[in-house]
């Protein structure tokens, strides 16, 4: 994964490799910036004496976890009809993990406690439909999403010179189904409007024969109203049907081919008439997001779930969040894309609830006052070497302190319990995320997890030979 790089006063440079990191900080030209994602501060160079490549930032939003992909925009020429489109190489792969889940349950749980202190008032007044709530109101946990991945977005363009901002917005283009162009085999070998068409139809009749509820064979798209019979392209007259099926039908009115099933006749007419709701209605979250990108004052380039999976399957990248982040919009190469991908998990700053509560709601156990001991605080991400004893060796994660000074440190593998403070030294504070990696992807191979270990990250790597 490349490394971003500050000027002397901070503002950002183009990304370098790992290696041209390294040789920086040993000839001194450059100090750490931060540690996980890596940024360097050159000391000697400010940004009006270098040159700035288009950058862009690509997001697969999703409900538990959103891609971030930053790749540099190359010109790619088509060779056979002269035309430029656009391609990327990729530079650093982010998956952002949501808490959406914890956050509606530490909602949910905290109404419930609060019912029940409140619920034995005797002779208050009801109270009830007299709350509102403003336009574009959405629930904490999606929320949070939004500002997450905002968030994020901000970062990334403080540490690398970002033009241009791409999201996945629907999973359907709408404009490319409404003059489906699937003539001949364009639809079979897969044009993007083609390929829309397919994805969107297997949606909408559930993946499986309109007329014989075979699923799991090949699909045919098959047209209600026979062609032969002057039936068009349009998507409301397309179904899917198996090989026999489709046969069987031929160019036979649909009332006549299911003369015999009446229900199946109703009920394939009114599915063909009526949208996939999904299509149109992009969830509120996407919504929220893509206001948000707008708001940054960068072109923002939104596209369909569609087109994703369509650049993913033509390019051959296998499926991960990043790597589906890095597909989105316009693309027609791709480079450099089996990069290892910082995983970024959203954790939260602690509670502010001081009471541990069991699970009737009864007082526990509480939590210090105080937040940090012995000069660590949850969440910090630490390098323990423990020189003898049962948990021996170096173990770096994120920290979970006690008051007794004995921590726990989660690493992305496992957790190591009771680790004492003196063998521990801070190697970033926390700032409400979980760092890991993921290791990258070859082919269409497996997801792969490697823990956090003192090679798996430059920024460890650099934290170590300072030290040394
Ligand atoms: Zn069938």
């Amino acid at each position: 994964m490349s490394v971003f790089v500050l000027d002397k006063r901070g503002r950002p440079l183009m990304p370098c490799s790992e290696k041209r990191a390294r040789l920086l900080l040993a000839r001194g030209r450059a100090r750490v910036h931060r540690v996980v994602p890596f940024v360097l501060r050159l000391v000697d160079r400010s940004v009006a004496s270098s040159a700035v490549q288009p950058l862009r930032i690509k997001l697969d939003p999703g409900s538990k976890a959103t891609g971030i992909a930053l790749v540099r925009d190359m010109d790619v020429i088509d060779t056979a009809t002269g035309e430029i489109q656009r391609g990327a190489a990729v530079l650093n792969l982010f998956e952002l993990v949501h808490r959406g889940r914890q956050i509606s349950e530490a909602l949910t749980a905290r109404r419930a406690m609060r019912r029940r202190r409140r619920g034995n008032l005797r002779h208050r007044a009801p109270r009830f439909l007299n709350r509102t709530r403003a336009a574009g109101w959405l629930p904490p946990s999606l929320v949070h999403r939004a500002d997450t991945t905002m968030s994020w977005v901000r970062r990334l363009m403080r540490w690398a010179p970002v033009t241009a901002l791409s999201s996945e917005l629907v999973r359907f283009e709408l404009q490319a189904l409404d003059n489906p162009d699937i003539e001949g085999i364009e639809y079979q070998q897969g044009t993007l409007a083609g390929y829309e068409v397919r994805e969107y139809l297997l949606e909408k009749w559930g993946r499986q024969c309109a007329y014989g509820n075979e699923s799991g064979v090949p699909l045919q798209i098959e047209h209600i109203h026979a062609k032969a019979r002057g039936g068009t392209n349009r998507i409301s007259n397309l179904t899917l049907a198996c090989g026999k099926c489709n046969q069987a039908k031929g160019a036979l009115p649909l009332e006549v081919f299911l003369a015999k099933e009446p229900k199946r006749l109703a009920r394939i007419l009114t599915q063909a008439k009526r949208p996939l709701k999904d299509a149109a209605a992009v969830n509120a979250t996407r919504w929220a997001l893509s206001n948000a990108l707008k708001a940054t004052g960068l072109p923002v380039e939104l596209a369909s779930g569609g087109r994703t999976k369509f650049n993913r399957t033509t390019l051959g990248v296998p499926k991960t969040h990043a790597l589906d982040a890095v597909c989105v919009g316009e693309l027609a190469r791709v480079a450099g894309w089996q990069k290892p991908t910082v995983q970024v998990k959203c954790t939260g700053r602690g509670s502010y609830q001081r009471t541990r509560l069991d699970r009737y709601g009864f007082p526990r156990g509480h939590l210090t006052r105080e937040k940090r001991v012995y000069g660590f605080q949850t969440g910090d991400l630490i390098r323990a070497e423990v020189p003898k004893g049962k948990k021996a060796g170096t173990h770096v994660g994120r920290v979970a302190v006690r008051a007794t000074g004995s921590f726990n440190i989660q690493s992305a593998a496992e957790v190591v319990q009771g680790i004492a403070h003196r063998h521990c030294r801070l190697v970033q504070r926390s700032d409400g995320y979980g760092y890991s990696r993921i290791a990258s992807q070859k082919g269409v191979a497996g997801v792969g997890t490697a823990s956090l270990s003192a090679l798996s990250l430059p920024g460890l790597k650099a934290e170590v030979s300072r030290a040394a």
